[in-house]
């Protein structure tokens, strides 16, 4: 992996630090000059592994999430978002479209295949009790001006 910038964001479990997230991953991506699109798609891809660590991860307690945005060559963009929350039991059943621990509260099961369908690639690491790693890459588009 060959790093051209990088930063790393580390933010307590609050719900106010998905907006935060947002606005230092578009900070730092600006030097990147991406279309409007690309922004937003990785964008909602960063909030919905945010909230995901937000809302289940620590449900019930607080901790920390870090977030690190790279720069690789070729303008691919490397994002990890990191908890040591729960972790997740059966990483392939979360990844499916629709499914949701928490239907009651109006989660629809969407954010896994929103992070899959607006970044290129998606992985997910996982361990119960010790918490869970979403790394997610997309390659920007050379565009002129
Ligand atoms: P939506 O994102 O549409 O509001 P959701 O969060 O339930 O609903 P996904 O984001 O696809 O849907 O996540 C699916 C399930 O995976 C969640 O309901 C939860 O059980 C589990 N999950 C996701 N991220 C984490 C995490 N960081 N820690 C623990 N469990 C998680
Ligand atoms: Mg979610």
């Amino acid at each position: 992996m060959e790093v051209i910038n990088s930063i790393k964001f580390t933010m307590p479990s609050l719900s106010v630090n998905e907006s935060a997230a947002r606005a230092v991953v578009s900070s730092f991506l600006i030097q990147t000059d991406p279309t409007v699109e690309e922004l937003s798609d990785i964008r909602t891809a960063v909030s919905e592994a945010v909230t995901n660590a937000v809302v289940h991860a620590y449900r019930g307690t607080s901790g920390t999430i870090e977030l690190t945005v790279k720069l690789l060559k070729d303008r691919e963009i490397y994002i990890r978002v990191k908890d040591r929350g729960c972790g997740i039991p059966d990483i392939s059943k979360a990844m499916e479209p629709l499914f949701t621990t928490a239907p009651e509260e109006e989660r629809s099961g969407l954010g896994f295949s929103v992070m899959q369908s607006f970044m290129d690639k998606l992985s997910v690491r996982s361990a119960a009790g010790k918490g869970t790693t979403v790394t997610m890459r997309k390659r920007l588009s050379y565009h002129g001006d």
